[in-house]
């Protein structure tokens, strides 16, 4: 049955409780019931696509695949076909980019509502605490970033009882997979231009997927906006990184077209690159605590901010983007402040679920009652952070008790529910039914120098697929596998 989770291995048998029983699939929705022989097929030409176009990762049990490129790889996490998904939804997650993109934008340069908001927060939270350390002296030197640079990437959840596109968080920094997530959408179109026909599927519905390029193409007009031809593309990562092949997906994409040079950030804190200017800064590390172990890569930050490189993202960029600033920005009238537009207005804020402070008694106490139906989030990034289900109470409570500002560390968001629908998850070389949620990430690019706004688009997007009882969501970290689309 179809809600059974199987692990079928690569060359299993033909016969017993795997035989075939529908040839032809009616929808992507009955894929569970996809032949078994055509099944393995599918699977061995996913292996061998990935293997052959770099849809690849650094294999967790190798040790140096973190360090050195070529060095065990393994394919990345993927489902095996695209996850179904209805086309009105998606064109209001690309339309909603371009907002987002200058709601940030317009935030950013309210220093004063940055600093504000995140006030309490900074007591109860060191990390946050240290960025805005470093978005006050900008202040105080009054730092004017005229050339500003967001590669942004909205999440979206449908939400399954009011078929609201409702949006997880908006990230500003890092924002991982413009690069294997545009292959994954290739190799889906590919697998259904070949196995389509047979399943009655057809390729044309999997929205095309060019982030890769397109992120690549704003670094170079932002490089191009920046006019000094000496000057370099500086990539922050870390030392250790298996996403490394997403990264280097944009950094070749760039150098194939611009004669761009690598940089190295040294750990003593100074910026060197062969003696060149740096024009832009990309940042793919830099969004947790553990990137920065000492002293020096504070320091460090703190010079980059202060250089004349464009940041991707500027600390306020990077600032707009926690959590409790998505949470203070859904409070009523407040994007009545950054945005003209009543139409853009109403279209953002139909994609809010609810989101409140702890300082709200009425929803702590709701939220205490009801676990299950809220997620608490502290102002981090890159997956595996949130308090879920009973330990939200546990947490709360604690909280109560101890009565010190640690709770403004924290936000508490309504739980989204999004439709189930059943997937083949392909992990390590083997594939395996399961019933399924997603999340739709849409990469957003926006370029500005001075008046001029050069790029305000979305570019491509990113399915992440996780089994539906899991809380976590993060590929990286483990949880969810990379996906695209089948329109609907
Ligand atoms: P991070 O910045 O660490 O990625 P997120 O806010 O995206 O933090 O949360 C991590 C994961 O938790 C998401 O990818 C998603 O799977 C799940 N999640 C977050 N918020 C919600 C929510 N409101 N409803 C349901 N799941 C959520
Ligand atoms: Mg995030
Ligand atoms: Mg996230």
């Amino acid at each position: 049955s179809s809600s059974s989770s199987q692990v079928l291995p690569l060359r299993c048998s033909k016969a017993g409780e795997f035989e075939t029983q529908v040839k032809s699939l009616k929808t992507m929705a009955d894929i569970h019931g996809i032949d078994q022989e055509m099944l393995e097929k599918m699977v061995y030409d996913a292996l061998v696509w990935s293997s052959l176009h770099g849809l690849v990762v650094g294999d967790r049990a190798v040790k140096r695949s973190g360090e050195v490129p070529g060095v065990g790889l393994s394919h990345s996490p993927i489902a095996l076909m695209p996850g179904l998904f209805p086309e009105t939804h998606w064109k209001q997650a690309c339309e909603l980019s371009s907002i987002f993109n200058e709601l940030v934008d317009r935030v950013s340069m309210d220093g004063k509502f940055l600093q504000e908001s995140l006030s309490r927060t900074k007591k109860g939270d060191a990390f946050t605490s240290r960025l805005l350390d470093i978005h006050s002296k900008m202040l105080q030197i009054d730092k004017k970033e005229e050339i500003r640079l967001g590669l942004h990437r909205s999440d979206y959840m449908l939400d399954d009882k009011t078929k609201l596109l409702l949006q997880v968080e908006l990230n500003t920094i890092s924002c991982s997979f413009p690069g294997l997530s545009s292959l994954v959408s290739e190799l889906h179109r590919d697998l259904l231009d070949q196995y389509g026909k047979v399943l009655g599927l057809d390729y044309r519905k999997i929205p095309e997927n060019h982030a890769g390029n397109e992120y690549a193409e704003v670094l170079a007009k932002a490089w191009t906006e920046y006019n000094d031809p000496s000057a370099v593309i500086l990539f922050v990562v870390q030392a250790e990184e298996r996403n490394m092949y997403d990264q280097h997906w944009l950094s070749v994409n760039l150098r194939k077209r611009y004669p761009l040079l690598e940089g190295v950030l040294r750990t003593d804190g100074t910026l060197l690159v062969d003696g060149q200017a740096i024009a832009i800064v990309y940042f793919r590390a830099g969004y947790t605590p553990r990137d920065y172990p000492s002293e020096s890569e504070w320091r460090a930050r703190l010079i980059m901010e202060q250089s004349s490189a464009v940041k991707c993202p500027s600390i306020s960029y990077h600032l707009v983007g926690t959590k409790k600033i998505q949470q203070e920005l859904a409070k009523p009238n407040l994007l009545e402040r950054f945005l003209d537009s009543e139409e853009d207005i109403a279209k953002i804020r139909k994609c809010f679920a609810g989101l409140w402070s702890l300082d709200d008694e009425d929803i702590v106490k709701k939220a205490i009652e009801t676990p299950d139906l809220f997620i608490m989030k502290p102002q981090r990034e890159g997956g595996g952070n949130n308090i879920y289900g009973d330990d939200v109470r546990k947490a709360l409570l604690r909280l109560q008790k101890e009565g010190n500002e640690e709770d403004a560390a924290y936000i508490l968001m309504q739980r989204i529910f999004p439709s189930v629908f059943p997937t083949i998850f392909v992990r390590d070389g083997i594939c395996h039914k399961d019933h399924a949620i997603s999340e739709l990430g849409i990469f957003g690019a926006y370029l500005r120098n001075k008046d001029k706004v050069i790029v305000n688009d979305n570019c491509g997007y990113l399915m992440r697929t996780k089994v539906s009882s899991s809380n976590e969501g993060g590929v990286a970290a483990g949880f969810a596998v990379l996906d695209s689309i089948y329109l609907t």
